[in-house]
């Protein structure tokens, strides 16, 4: 798949569910409403939208939410993609807030899942409890262990947030290290309506690199994922370390993905509402449609996003919960 400025288009970070057990104030209203159940993806619908997506080039698949392993079964449907390995498809993975990591770790491991990222934005019980509004960082922790544990790498994101937990990145690149896993810092976007002050707590990565070095010899390395981060090896430690800079520092001429809602809407930017609605078609079991409302989709999809830091109010009323990370 190429889209109407030549970018190939070969990764879907795919939202399986919006809902979540847990409430980032950078993330979620507390109140929020979800999607009506009844307007979700079905495993069957959103198996045969993986299958054709793998035909018509993709590589990797992310899943991702809200938080992917609320929805019910889904380990299910982690086992029919993972079927995908192998056969077009080159690796499943997931984003995930880690607290469902010591039930589901092991069968992630053998539906095919190598590699997965937890989300995880401090290591103090009460922060957590405050930025999450849910007191789950043991949870966490122990779904860290257990998913190392399986044999599946991690790397842990965080959010930089000022004023939240900016002294404290330092000592989680650390504690992130002493476990041999890398780390990915990003810069808040001004998705959707949420209590915290996104400009008072905006933090140029550049900011937090300067911090880092204080402490850490960082060296510029050629490492790439599938995802944006640009790496820098930990000389110290042996690890690495990532940084998103959806802000600070543009990167959307390299962008390689597309984002599908648990609903089958398809957003070709997580900073524009630029979108095509693949439900109706897929439940019509129309082939030639589905690939032209894809063509439309690649054709309009947007240079880059516009996001500002300057600015206090989203650039979107959409959540990132909607589409994922
Ligand atoms: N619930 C899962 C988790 O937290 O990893 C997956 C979905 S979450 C929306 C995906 C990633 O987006 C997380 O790393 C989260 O910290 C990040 N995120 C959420 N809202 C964000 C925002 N407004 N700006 C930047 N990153 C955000
Ligand atoms: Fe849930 Fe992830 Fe959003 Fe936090 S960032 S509220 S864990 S979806």
């Amino acid at each position: 798949m190429i889209d109407g400025h030549g970018r190939t288009i070969d990764y879907v970070r795919l939202s399986v569910t919006d809902r979540c057990n847990l409430r980032c104030t950078y993330c979620m209203a507390e109140d929020m409403v979800f999607l009506p159940r009844r307007d979700l993806l079905d495993f069957e619908e959103i198996e045969l939208l993986a299958r054709h997506l793998v035909r018509r080039g993709v590589r990797r698949i992310r899943l991702t939410g809200g938080e992917p392993l609320v929805r019910k079964g889904v380990l299910d449907l982690v086992a029919r993609l993972g079927c995908l390995l192998g056969d077009g498809l080159e690796e499943l993975t997931l984003t995930t807030n880690g607290t469902l990591l010591a039930e589901m770790s092991g069968q992630l491991h053998a539906a095919g899942v190598r590699r997965i990222n937890v989300s995880l934005d401090t290591l103090d019980r009460q922060r957590f409890a405050q930025l999450t509004r849910r007191d789950e960082l043991g949870r966490v922790l122990q779904g860290i262990d257990a998913a190392r544990d399986a044999g599946i790498a991690i790397r842990i994101n965080a959010v930089a947030i000022r004023g939240v937990n900016d002294d404290e990145l330092p000592d989680l690149l650390a504690w992130c290290a002493d476990r041999g896993m890398d780390l990915g810092l990003i810069e808040g976007m001004p998705l959707g309506d949420v209590a915290l002050d996104r400009q008072a707590a905006h933090l140029p990565l550049s900011e937090v690199r300067t911090q880092l070095e204080k402490r850490f010899t960082l060296v510029p390395s050629l490492h790439r994922t599938a995802g944006p981060a640009r790496y820098y090896d930990v000389a110290d430690t042996g690890t690495r370390v990532g940084f998103i800079t959806p802000l600070s520092d543009n990167f959307c001429s390299a962008c390689n993905r597309i984002r599908i809602a648990a609903t089958g809407t398809v957003y070709g930017c997580l900073g524009h509402d630029q979108k095509v609605e693949l439900r109706d078609i897929i439940r019509a079991g129309g082939e030639t449609e589905l690939d032209a409302a894809l063509d439309r989709l690649l054709a309009g999809k947007p240079l880059r996003h516009d996001f500002n830091a300057e600015r206090s109010e989203p650039a979107l009323s959409r959540h990132m919960s909607v589409t994922g990370g």
